[in-house]
């Protein structure tokens, strides 16, 4: 644990539950995680116990895995042993990235059960799942490169990577059910309200139910690291970091004592320090940003050092410069910076 997670409370300590497991964490809430081939190496997903119109009992899939083999597999045994013998009712998904909505299309047929998610993710899943350009491939390469990462070979790891989404989401559901901010879902015994927050993905839904004292705070609270919010090539002037901030601000209306399933890490208490942690975290990368920008022009790929102090491998260092990038862009679009085009290609920043 680094010193910031010793400000949190993690109820059930160092466990986790085992591949096809699920551990109970409040009556009809279990938790399970299946594996990620990266780095961050799992995902949380959640069941909820449900019941439909019509008086049949179930559960809700919160968040579904990548698609591959094993993530199927790892179901069939959550199926098989953890549902109490109950069908599946319905399939929410918190947002677009592929280990939140991967095997959607493959749960919900698997079930024939709506999939439940903000109209803007279900688009941009669709879009990308489906894209032959646009994602990824000579438009991403051309945006990083603007940005000074041209290394040869990062350039062309990031060119052969044009249908990187769809490898893990090959699939979409055609059909969904819109969440909006403010909806109450009734699932089971218990009201769940949808909360949007912005700034890591299009329209990301976290769930809190009141009388469970639960926040499904699925990508935007995380308790061990902080948030990916990146600038990416379809949206080259993007802002997300004052919405990222502005969306966790806004879950301080939360009581403290909140117990926050995360996406990723362990289910934990401390919603309210997590949020003053992560408020100054981005603060400090601003200050260094600042720093730098004062002393010479910066590009995006300049800062990296600067804003990782380690290694990265080529996912890492996509995820890096769109960071990078989004800490520029908000001191720029704040009008403390200013930026310019060089004739190599490349956009630099300075202090104003
Ligand atoms: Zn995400």
């Amino acid at each position: 644990m680094n010193h910031l997670e010793h400000q949190l409370d993690y109820p059930w300590g160092e466990a986790v539950p085992e591949p096809g497991r699920t551990i109970e964490l409040a009556p009809g809430v279990r938790w399970l995680r299946m594996g990620l081939p990266f780095a961050l190496d799992h995902i949380n997903l959640w069941l909820l116990r449900d019941r439909d119109e019509a008086g049949r009992e179930g559960w809700a899939i919160v968040d579904c895995g990548i698609t591959n083999d094993a993530t199927r597999a790892a179901w069939e045994q959550v199926f098989a042993h953890e549902l109490d013998g109950l069908p599946v009712l319905r399939v929410i998904v918190t947002h677009m990235h592929p280990d939140h909505v991967g095997l959607a299309h493959w749960l919900t047929e698997r079930w024939g059960v709506r999939l439940w998610i903000s109209a803007t993710d279900w688009n941009a899943a669709r879009m990308a799942s489906q894209a032959t350009t646009g994602f990824g491939g000579e438009t991403a390469a051309a945006f990083m490169a603007s940005h000074g990462l041209t290394d040869p070979a990062a350039q062309a790891k990031i060119r052969a990577r044009s249908n990187y989404y769809a490898t893990m989401v090959p699939q979409v559901p055609r059909q969904f059910r819109r969440l909006l901010c403010g909806d109450v879902l009734r699932i089971g015994d218990h009201d769940w309200t949808c909360l949007a927050g912005h700034g890591h993905a299009p329209e990301h839904i976290s769930l809190h139910s009141e009388s469970l004292g639960v926040l499904i705070s699925g990508d935007m609270v995380l308790p061990r690291i902080s948030t990916n919010v990146s600038v990416i090539d379809l949206e080259p002037e993007a802002n997300p970091l004052p919405l990222y901030l502005r969306s966790i601000a806004a879950l301080r209306a939360l009581p403290p004592d909140t117990l926050v399933l995360p996406s990723h890490g362990k289910p934990f208490r401390g919603l309210h320090e997590r949020i003053a942690q992560l408020h100054a975290h981005h603060d400090e990368r601003l200050a260094d940003v600042r720093g730098a920008c004062a002393r010479e022009p910066q590009t995006a790929a300049s800062l990296l050092p600067v804003l990782f102090r380690r290694a990265l491998d080529l996912h890492q260092t996509t995820f890096a410069m769109g960071e990078s990038i989004a800490h520029l862009n908000a001191l720029w679009l704040a009008g403390e910076l200013s930026r310019s085009l060089g004739d190599d290609g490349v956009i630099r920043f300075q202090t104003r």
